[in-house]
């Protein structure tokens, strides 16, 4: 991963020249969390640095907009916010009218939601935003819970992606597990044991990611929940350990692991793709590749077993 410094080194325009001042006022920028006004930047810099004009705090804050470090935001205060992009994914805002402070968000739910509308309508869509306005829970309680620390929404971030994950391999080593004690087939059930033990494994190092994460800040799991991923929350694979019951034919079973890897070969593809580079986008991403890697076999030992049964009508294939 790249540090700070050489991230903003990679975004500087081709050609663009130095500036030891806009440096500063980004570096001050994206040591802060949450959501800044210009005038916000303005006073954290003459802390700094009290030769900073406004002018070159505006002019930065839009050079890092064009570049793709910072995201303006409109909470409908007459004025806009910035927030980095930097390992900070796309996301939706909880917006407390009482005490002005916001909260984030990010769910594939309604990401598809918006989506199956806008393609239902023929929208061509570049950009959705969503904010929530009320009252948050601890304006409610009349309480003030301490600032979280710099850099948890990364941690966040990490641990619902790890929660994700982890219920993927749960679901997929029940699944597999339930998959090999129901096949009759000598080498498709090789193929769930197989499975099954892969996803142990994997579920014991994600497991220990989770616990690195808790070693590095012990209030993690207190921190309010950053991903919606309802469809996948109790793991991508329950839907298809259920139909196994019903299942009387080895094709059949294999034909739903393969739907379900491919389920989730996409799902974590597609989000981790989309995330900014993290932790988070990381973990989504090795458990595509994880995932493609699954389908695959399944994909050869369907084959295989069509192959086996029908001799002369070997090209009956799951995919497509
Ligand atoms: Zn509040
Ligand atoms: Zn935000």
């Amino acid at each position: 991963m790249d540090s700070q410094a050489e991230y903003i080194e990679r975004l500087r325009p081709a050609g663009g020249k130095r500036s030891g001042k806009r440096d500063l006022v980004v570096s001050v920028f994206l040591r802060q969390e949450g959501h800044l006004s210009a005038d916000d930047l303005v006073d954290l810099m003459r802390k700094e640095d009290k030769r900073i004009s406004r002018a070159t705090v505006y002019r930065t804050l839009q050079w890092m907009v064009d570049a793709g470090i910072a995201r303006k935001v409109d909470f409908g205060e007459g004025r806009f916010r910035f927030e980095h992009s930097y390992r900070h994914p796309r996301h939706f805002h909880l917006i407390c009218k009482s005490c002005n402070r916001s909260s984030e968000f990010l769910s594939s739910d309604v990401e598809v939601l918006l989506a199956e509308i806008a393609e239902a309508r023929g929208f061509s869509a570049r950009r959705s935003v969503v904010q929530i306005y009320g009252t948050c829970d601890e304006c409610q309680r009349g309480e003030r819970a301490s600032p979280r620390p710099a850099g948890a929404t990364e941690t966040v971030f990490a641990r619902d992606a790890l929660r994700i994950a982890i219920a993927t391999e749960r679901s997929g080593l029940e699944f597999y597990s339930r998959g090999a004690g129901l096949v009759r087939n000598a080498r498709a059930r090789k193929v769930f044991e197989s499975l099954a033990a892969e996803e142990k494994e994997h579920l014991s190092t994600l497991e220990t990611r989770y616990e690195q994460l808790r070693a590095d800040d012990p209030d993690f799991e207190a921190y309010p929940t950053f991903l919606y991923f309802k469809g996948a929350s109790d793991g991508l694979f329950a839907e298809g350990a259920e139909r196994l019951r019903q299942v009387v034919d080895d094709r059949e079973a294999l034909m739903i692991g393969i739907r379900c890897e491919r389920a989730s070969h996409r799902f974590f593809k597609r989000y981790g793709e989309r995330f900014e580079d993290s932790e988070g986008k990381r973990i989504f991403l090795e458990f595509a590749d994880e995932e493609r890697e699954h389908l695959q076999l399944l994909i050869r030992e369907y084959r295989a077993l069509v192959g086996q049964d029908r001799p002369r009508r070997g090209r009956a294939s799951p995919v497509g």
